[in-house]
């Protein structure tokens, strides 16, 4: 993308409503646009990290043995009466009729259509285990919508739903789910705790959170500070093999590490002290086992081998997919602006022209423009003629995490300066190392 053609509209001044960083940052760097309370507009370069962080959980969820779909936003009050979550759900759910007055929704999760759609369809055990997910659109009419996108009132998630046969596979699934959206929250460039949570409006006994530490995160969370050691790194998992995610889900579960709803101050007391940590929290994810919460009121049972007709294991799973977006620039910016993590970073490199209109420094330009596109990677040229002050303003703003600064004086001696956006270092380096060093940088192992 050359910068010239690209809608890119930076703020210079610090926006007045903007009371935490992300939402600061992410409206100077052009990402988006309130509309009305709680709800925005996805400019150019905020929709492409969104599709980014997209893109990472629809990978490692359907690497975890979890099949997409889409469902839709609107749905009918019918079901929600029927699991009796209509009267339950309270003044969150923002309910519409239509022109012949049926009662509608805009869905806050999906635990009933997709409960409806497995009963229309599923009656064996044969057809289990099964885990369907989307990512899609929902509204939830939150009383103080906040922060940016981090509490909106229409938001981006992926929520999934498993299927089994009894405790044990559900269980399983959990456990499944746990260790998928731990890569995934890695792959982000993220550490994102799993506590031990309260189940709330959803129901059930068996939960976790997942949370990415933040001074403004919204929860108190109570931790010892090994868990915070802990990566999965290069592991492949066998998602289908029971044990080893069991393990995986044991060596993240045994530290201590507690929402505030949970926190026991005596078991937290025997932590080592240097180890004990009280901190804020932004909850990026959840994960639920829920039994036959809802297949039971909603007849979803399926016949055994044995012949006997029995409601499946339910659980459901949420990544806050707009919230991440917040949630990573929390973690990751100083005060010139963002820092992308190379996972979700909207472009690999940005092209600096210190000298627009120079006849060498603009062919070198291109060049290195066409070199990293045919490396598969996505520049971000910036050929406006504004000074180059300007110029390293608005990359390092908008948090491109590697920057090619090329200059008439460095041409002559036959490189071009490649900089990190996280460390501030600086090497010259021929165009054509420069490009391969990035390459390098981008390729992930293939898994
Ligand atoms: P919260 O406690 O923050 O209100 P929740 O526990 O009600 O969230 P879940 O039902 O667990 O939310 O939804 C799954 C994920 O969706 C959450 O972990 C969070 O990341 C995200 N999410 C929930 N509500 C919002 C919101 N209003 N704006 C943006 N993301 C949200
Ligand atoms: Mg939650």
């Amino acid at each position: 993308m050359r910068l010239s053609r690209y809608f890119l509209p930076v703020l210079k001044e610090n926006p007045a409503e903007a009371q935490i960083v992300s939402h600061r940052l992410m409206l100077r760097a052009g990402m988006i646009k309130q509309s009305s309370a709680g709800i925005y507009s996805w400019l150019p370069m905020g929709f492409k990290v969104l599709k980014n962080i997209e893109n990472i959980v629809h990978e490692e969820q359907i690497r975890a043995g979890h099949i997409p779909m889409l469902m839709p936003t609107l749905q009918s009050a019918d079901l929600w009466r029927e699991s009796g979550r209509y009267d339950d759900y309270g003044e969150e759910m923002l309910r519409i009729s239509d022109r012949h007055g049926r009662d509608m929704l805009y869905g806050p999760t999906n635990e009933e259509l997709i409960t409806d759609i497995f009963r229309s369809h599923v009656s064996s055990y044969k057809s289990l285990p099964l885990t369907l997910y989307h990512i899609q659109w929902k509204f939830r009419d939150e009383i103080r919508p906040r922060f940016g996108v981090m509490r909106g009132r229409e938001f981006y998630m992926k929520d999934g739903y498993n299927f089994d046969i009894d405790k044990d596979s559900a269980l399983h699934a959990y456990n499944r789910h746990m260790v998928s959206y731990l890569r995934t929250y890695e792959r982000m460039g993220l550490q994102a705790i799993p506590m031990r949570a309260d189940s709330g409006p959803i129901g059930g006994d068996n939960t976790h959170e997942f949370l990415v530490l933040a001074d403004t995160g919204e929860s108190e969370v109570f931790y010892d500070s090994a868990i915070t050691d802990l990566s999965l790194g290069e592991r492949v998992v066998d998602y289908d093999d029971r044990e080893e995610c069991a393990a995986i889900v044991k060596e993240w579960t045994t530290p201590y590490a507690r929402t505030d709803e949970t926190h026991d101050a005596g078991v937290f007391a025997q932590i080592p002290e240097g180890r004990r940590k009280t901190s804020r929290g932004i909850e990026v994810g959840q994960i639920f086992y829920f039994g036959t919460k809802y297949s039971e009121p909603m007849g979803a049972t399926v016949v055994t081998e044995t012949g006997e007709s029995v409601p499946v294991h339910m659980g459901s799973h949420g990544i806050g997919v707009s919230r991440l977006l917040g949630a990573i620039i929390e973690a990751s910016h100083d005060d010139n602006g963002i820092i992308w993590p190379e996972g979700v970073t909207p472009f690999h490199a940005g092209i600096v022209n210190l000298k627009q209109g120079d006849a060498a420094a603009d062919a070198a330009c291109e060049d290195l423009y066409k070199a990293l596109v045919g490396r598969g990677l996505e520049p971000l040229y910036d050929d406006r003629s504004e000074r180059a002050g300007a110029k390293f303003a608005t990359m390092d703003l908008i948090g491109v995490p590697w920057r090619l600064t090329v200059g008439p004086r460095g041409l002559k001696n036959g490189v071009v300066e490649l900089t990190s956006r996280r460390t501030g270092e600086s090497e010259e380096l021929s165009p054509e190392i420069a490009v391969a060093r990035l390459a390098e940088i981008y390729a992930r192992p293939a898994s």
